[in-house]
């Protein structure tokens, strides 16, 4: 099994493409390296600064078996017209921002379908909110933009404070990060 951190901007609707300083940031904090292709990068040499591993001697396999290889840990930047929930197989029912109850209906509309409708209906409480303010606890976001690192599970390794707080300063963004399985 493959898995994967991601870290994301909670509001992107108003951006037309990769922000340029988001990329200089990214260079200047380290965490990415040399370039792999014009939207993915080795690690840089502070990265393990900016992720922060919670066992004390993590193996990171930081480079690829083959030209194909995917599954090593990197970054890569993804970027989407529209907003796109991304979804894996840990992502489970998200609960309704009034009731609380895991609303299992938006996860099975979504499984086919990458367009997000912005308002869903609760199934037990019928309040209309936007799908990303359902808990979606950290398995799946909602976003134009991602930064993908491949290759760490969850609970392996969360971003460091400093990371987000500069994602922000740079973007003038809030940033907010979740795992998949896939
Ligand atoms: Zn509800």
């Amino acid at each position: 099994m493959m898995a994967s951190l991601y870290l994301y901007p909670q509001t992107s609707d108003h951006l037309q493409q990769i922000p340029d300083q988001l990329i200089t940031c990214l260079e200047q904090l380290k965490l990415i390296g040399q370039s792999l292709d014009h939207k993915a990068w080795y690690i840089g040499d502070d990265f393990m600064r900016h992720i922060v591993f919670m066992g004390c001697s993590p193996y990171l396999k930081i480079a690829p078996e083959s030209a194909k290889d995917q599954d090593f840990c990197h970054i890569q930047l993804q970027f989407y017209p529209s907003a796109r929930l991304l979804m894996g197989e840990n992502t489970r029912p998200p609960c309704c921002p009034h009731c609380h109850k895991p609303n299992p209906k938006i996860l099975q509309s979504y499984q086919n379908q990458a367009i997000i409708i912005e308002q869903e209906e609760c199934q037990f409480c019928q309040a209309s909110a936007p799908l990303k303010t359902y808990a979606w606890k950290q398995k799946a976001g909602i976003s134009r933009l991602f930064i993908k690192i491949p290759h760490i599970f969850p609970q392996e390794a969360i971003p460091s404070e400093l990371l987000l707080k500069t994602l922000k300063k740079s973007t003038q963004l809030d940033w907010d990060y979740f795992y998949l399985h896939h």
